[in-house]
């Protein structure tokens, strides 16, 4: 973003003096390129204005209009739900002015400066660098563009994480799961929560799984020349379990890595049963017949019926992270947990619970009986390398 360019804020002017409204309303269009400028000379006109366009996201008031003062106006923008940034411009002195703050943080108004008459330009530098830095983080968990997921799979910028799962019961290590990310040139590591959606509206996606694939099983490959045999969970999503050839795919990886179907789980999510994809349940299918696992990912995010689950030939159930990370606040979650694992239980399902968070849960999920766990307080998501201080490090622990 071209730090110069705010032309995506309405602003709101609002001061009895025209002389400040009309220099303001300069410096902003001329040095911010701000064209959209709405100004009120008192404070029944700068309410009527709030009502009247919701687009308002900047404010700049004058602490000392007629019939009115700051803290009775501040208190009015703050019950009219004003949520958009708030600048204070005022000549009167800096104690009060640092009171007047103090109300504007204590109202929850996203209070950003202010300006000491006389103004000058250069005053409005370090408001805008606030603007842009807060709207950069705000724009932190927007989708990458198509561009550069099709530049990360050329630059070979894909990258795989891991994540471990261990046995409740035991504390034993068991499993890991391949998480994707994007290695950015200027943002660095990309979580998928920002590209995965954005790949699956085409035939990115599959390109990607397969990269994530390849390079899960060639790092499988080197932990067990290490001594170490472990689970291999990968994601796959509905568009790359469409390919006709999807499972025999996986066949050769395997046979190339030397690597037991047993070893692999594949984890899907419940909408490729909810259109009924015949080439979906054809690729579990045979998965399953040449002894890959499957996984229902999220289980309790979506509407899952019994039925529905017993029409796919899973291993295991993953109790979705926000079940687990709820419970601080809701024991609500408790019931709905122990409901899933009987149900798990009883169709002779193995459970995973996501999002184990700290040791509470932990303990809570090993005393309701689910059978695997998965979360930051086991270990985060880590690169290939990190794998072997992880395991060393838990052995110590349990
Ligand atoms: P998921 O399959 O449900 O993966 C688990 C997500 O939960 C991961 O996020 C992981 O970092 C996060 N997580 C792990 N432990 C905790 C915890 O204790 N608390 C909380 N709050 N979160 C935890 P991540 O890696 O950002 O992945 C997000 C989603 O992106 C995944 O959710 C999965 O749906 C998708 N995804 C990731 N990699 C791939 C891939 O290779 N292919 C496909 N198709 N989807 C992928
Ligand atoms: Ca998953
Ligand atoms: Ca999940």
């Amino acid at each position: 973003m071209d730090n110069k360019d705010f032309n995506w804020l309405t602003v709101l002017l609002v001061d009895d003096s025209p002389a400040i409204l009309q220099y303001v309303s300069t410096v902003l269009e001329r040095n911010y390129n701000i064209s959209n400028i709405f100004n009120a000379t008192s404070a029944a006109e700068a309410l009527q204005i709030l009502r009247q366009s919701e687009r308002i996201n900047l404010l700049f008031i004058d602490l000392n209009m007629p019939n009115i003062d700051g803290i009775q106006l501040l208190n009015l923008i703050q019950k009219h739900g004003y949520t958009g940034y708030l600048v204070i411009m005022s000549g009167i002195s800096t104690r009060i002015i640092s009171s007047v703050e103090l109300l504007a943080k204590k109202y929850q108004l996203n209070y950003i400066g202010t300006l000491l008459k006389p103004i000058d330009e250069t005053d409005f530098e370090s408001l805008f660098t606030k603007i842009g830095v807060s709207r950069n983080q705000k724009h932190s968990n927007e989708s990458l563009k198509t561009y550069e997921i099709i530049r990360a799979l050329k630059n070979d910028d894909i990258e795989v994480f891991y994540q471990p799962q261990v046995e409740l019961s035991t504390r034993k290590f068991f499993g890991l799961e391949a998480l994707c990310r994007i290695h950015h040139p200027r943002l660095g590591i990309i979580s998928p929560d920002r590209f995965i959606g954005k790949a699956e509206e085409s035939e990115l996606i599959v390109h990607i799984t397969w990269v994530v694939i390849k390079k899960a099983i060639a790092d499988w490959q080197k932990l067990h020349q290490m001594g170490i045999n472990i689970e291999l969970s990968v994601n796959a999503s509905p568009t790359a379990l469409q390919q006709p050839e999807f499972a025999d795919i996986i066949f050769s990886l395997l046979d190339q890595a030397n690597m037991p179907a047993k070893n692999l789980c594949i984890e899907i999510t419940e909408n490729i049963l909810a259109d009924n994809q015949i080439q979906e349940l054809m690729n579990v299918n045979r998965l399953n017949m040449r002894g890959v696992s499957l996984a229902l990912d999220d289980f309790g995010k979506e509407n899952s019926t019994v039925d529905r689950l017993q029409k796919l030939p899973l291993t295991y159930l993953k109790i979705d992270k926000s079940y687990f990370t709820d419970l601080r606040e809701s024991i609500g979650q408790l019931s709905i947990i122990s409901t899933s694992i009987s149900l798990a239980h009883e169709l002779h399902l193995k459970t995973i619970a996501e999002g184990i968070e700290d040791r509470e849960i932990l303990k809570m999920a090993t005393e309701m009986g689910c059978d695997y766990g998965q979360g930051y307080h086991i270990g985060r998501p880590m690169k290939a390398k990190d794998i072997l201080p992880w395991v060393k490090q838990w052995r110590a622990k349990t």
